[in-house]
């Protein structure tokens, strides 16, 4: 690269510069950033196309192509080669258009005469704005020189569309980021919720792409490099460099710092014209673009290295950090690209809803939304590059659905389904001190699970009767390193200081499987669902089932305490659990320390062979409660993890209710106390017939109480009963459509 051509780019730059701060409006803006383009490359055609809607691009100003044609030639995402660079993110450059692959001739523009193109992309952070294109009659590649070039203005072009200079009065272009848009997820916690965007991090802008002197901005460019270093220093410092993350920071920053490849492009980028920070997210964005195209995992891994790098340097470079000065609405919406279960629990309750980019319904930060009952959608694909800080926005946690600076009619529409939900709520709070009474007479006891502090207001507002299952893994799940014992004692005490007398069923670490603690060794292993987990771990690894038991009885401090084991397959595991809990309880006393009034020890019964146990069995559990989601996974052997499957066989299938009910009728054998606390419990259908082959507790998320309680209360037992046993007799699959229908005909 020349010197002459270095400072050839740096002042059509610093015309463009001129022309941004103009007060021309956006779409002479548009047409003198064309002319200025073509002069200063010497080309009869400059265009820019920039993006209608996520999938169409519009030539919105030409220097040198039919004016007639500005707003009216549109082109797919994807067609012709201007739509090409669109879709790839990359050059094309060719000496002869017109027989190109993907060519596509657009008579209204008069292109035809022109044989070479090049055009490069705009874009910014992956996010696809555009497409800048120079073309001549001359047949010839452009050099190397003149794409890079044409890529450092499309660079600053990207920035002047981020912050609207093509748009407003004037302009026949509306704005990015005013158009309503919607993002399809998946569900993570159900609800609706309105309110205003609140981004966990805040998008850095660059407001001065361009620079005047290139010398004062490589030494900015060197200073930030420094500053990242010193950074990462001091993190690893405080973590005592043993976090995996941390560690994973400091070893991009060697790799990328040491990397003469990328200091010298942005060097290169500053030689140009730009500013540093516009130089760092010129880089980014290429990185992006082709994170979007490699299929390497090592290689991918290693550009999101660099882009939370490059993160990190705009923050400095621009002093926009986690303090942007913006303030949270008072009604925020969380978004973010992924977010950490302590950094959620942070915000807490006063957020009223999120939606994660990517995160997963299995997720600890799905766990902890739902705790709070937070409506959720995960997945929801560009919504942080579609989302600023303040924006309108409408989460569907039902559907799935986020709607961005909603329209009018998606507005009203939505509200009136808040409406009903309201309403609904009203009705389940008048019913709230009631009993789940049914038309028969038969009552339900419906209690809730739970496993964070975050959970136990849920107690009161509910009417659950008491925690049928307190999930303690969950505890474990939230924090960067395995609890103390004073510290679980505390939790447990606290626990049932909220629960006020009511039974809280404590159930032991449950981990393995899709539970996997951060700070122990995973287990690589072939199938994790079948493999070595909770009373597995418990019984072969006895030291944190151990102090888990200790907690326990010191936080009773002489209460009823009730423990339940997870997982247990046969007999003997139960029988061997049940001896800790005898040591535990021996040791206790030795030690001096109150024991609880009364003890109740029970096992989660989640595998079909449990159900076959000998009757002695039965006799010596205290209680048995049925985990659904399990039991159900390895009834009908499809993975409750696996989106293929999960969905496929229906709970009310007849087999499946057949083989519960016979579980019922075992443990009415011997007096057993039953109850189910799967996700199922607090489906209203499904605690419905549930209820009706003989189950009298249920243990469900608190949210579900209200309508599970309100169904029960309108429902004859006996009648579903028979609906049942008429399905099992006709042969039915399932008996879901006999239901619905007599549901129907109940109105
Ligand atoms: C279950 O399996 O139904 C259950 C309640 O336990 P978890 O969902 O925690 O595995
Ligand atoms: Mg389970």
């Amino acid at each position: 690269m020349s010197d002459q051509s270095d400072s050839e780019s740096r002042k059509l730059l610093g015309r463009l510069r001129d022309a941004m701060a103009s007060d021309i409006a956006g779409q002479a803006r548009l047409d003198r950033i064309t002319q200025l383009i073509a002069g200063s490359m010497g080309t009869e055609v400059c265009s820019i196309y920039l993006f209608r809607d996520p999938e169409t691009l519009e030539l919105c100003a030409t220097q040198g192509l039919n004016k007639e044609a500005v707003h009216q030639t549109r082109m797919r995402l994807g067609e012709g080669l201007v739509g090409r660079v669109a879709r790839r993110g990359q050059v094309v450059n060719t000496a002869d258009a017109p027989s190109s692959k993907g060519f596509r001739y657009m008579p209204e523009t008069g292109e035809e005469i022109y044989s070479s193109f090049l055009g490069v992309p705009i874009q910014r952070l992956g996010e696809k704005l555009g497409v800048l294109v120079v073309q001549s009659k001359q047949a010839r590649e452009y050099s190397e020189d003149e794409v890079y070039a044409l890529e450092v203005v499309a660079m600053v072009l990207a920035e002047m569309t981020e912050l609207g200079a093509f748009t407003g009065e004037g302009a026949a272009l509306s704005a990015r980021h005013q158009q309503s848009v919607m993002v399809r997820g998946t569900t993570g916690q159900e609800g609706a919720a309105e309110g205003h965007v609140w981004l966990h991090e805040p998008r850095v802008v660059v407001t001065n792409p361009i620079a005047d002197d290139p010398h004062r901005e490589r030494e900015r460019l060197h200073q930030a490099v420094e500053e990242l270093r010193v950074g990462v220093d001091k993190m690893l410092a405080a973590s005592a460099g043993g976090d995996k993350e941390h560690l994973q920071v400091l070893e991009a920053y060697r790799m990328f710092a040491n990397s003469k490849g990328w200091m010298r492009r942005m060097e290169e980028d500053i030689a140009r014209g730009l500013s540093a920070e516009a130089a760092v997210e010129k880089e980014q964005s290429t990185a992006r673009a082709r994170m979007e195209q490699v299929q390497d995992a090592y290689l991918r891994e290693r550009l999101s290295d660099l882009d939370d790098l490059s993160n990190r340097m705009l923050r400095i470079l621009t002093g926009q950090g986690a303090e942007t000065g913006a303030e949270m609405p008072d009604d925020p919406i969380l978004i973010a690209r992924n977010i950490g279960p302590a950094e959620l629990l942070e915000y807490g309750r006063k957020l009223k809803g999120i939606v994660l980019e990517d995160g997963s319904v299995g997720s600890h930060a799905a766990i902890v939304a739902r705790a709070l009952a937070i409506p959720l959608v995960v997945h929801a694909g560009r919504i942080t590059t579609e989302a600023l800080n303040g924006d309108h926005i409408m989460v569907d946690g039902d559907q799935g659905l986020v709607h961005l600076r909603p329209d009018d009619t998606v507005v009203s529409a939505f509200r009136e389904k808040i409406a009903m939900q309201a309403q609904a709520q009203e009705r389940y709070a008048s019913i709230k001190d009631k009993p789940a009474e049914t038309l028969c007479g038969k009552v339900i006891n419906l209690h809730m699970n739970a496993g964070l502090m975050a959970d136990l207001p849920s107690l009161e507002g509910s009417g659950a009767e008491g925690v049928g299952l307190f999930r303690t893994e969950l505890q474990f799940l939230v924090r960067n390193q395995m609890p103390k014992r004073t510290e679980l004692v505390e939790i447990y005490a606290r626990v049932m200081d909220a629960a006020k007398g009511k039974r809280v069923v404590f159930r032991t670490l449950d981990i393995g499987s899709d539970k996997v603690l951060p700070y122990m060794k995973p287990n690589d292993e072939p199938n994790p669902a079948l493999g070595w987990r909770a009373i597995r771990v418990g019984l072969d690894k006895p030291g944190v089932m151990r102090m888990q038991l200790q907690a326990l009885l010191r936080a009773a401090g002489g209460r009823p305490l009730t423990i339940m084991f997870p997982f247990v397959a046969q007999f003997d595991e139960y029988t061997q659990a049940r001896a800790e809990v005898d040591k535990a309880i021996a040791r206790e006393e030795k030690l001096g320390h109150v024991l609880p009034e009364k003890i109740e020890i029970g096992a989660m019964l989640e595998t079909p062979s449990l159900a076959f146990s000998p009757p002695k069995f039965f006799r010596e559990v205290d209680f048995l409660s049925i985990g659904g989601n399990d039991l159900k996974q390895f009834f009908f052997a499809a993975d409750r993890e696996n989106e293929r499957v999960r969905r496929r066989y229906d709970t009310l299938n007849v087999s499946f209710l057949t083989f519960i009910e016979r579980i019922v009728e075992r443990c009415a054998e011997t007096d057993t106390p039953l109850s189910f606390c799967g996700e199922d419990a607090g489906r209203p259908i499904e605690a419905l017939c549930l209820a009706a082959i003989g189950l009298r507790t249920l243990s469900m998320r608190p949210a579900s109480i209200g309508p599970v309680k309100s169904l029960l209360r309108r429902s004859n037992l006996d009648e579903v009963r028979k609906i049942i046993s008429d399905a099992r007799h006709r042969g039915d699959q399932s008996v879901r459509p006999a239901v619905m229908e007599w549901l129907r005909q109940q109105g």
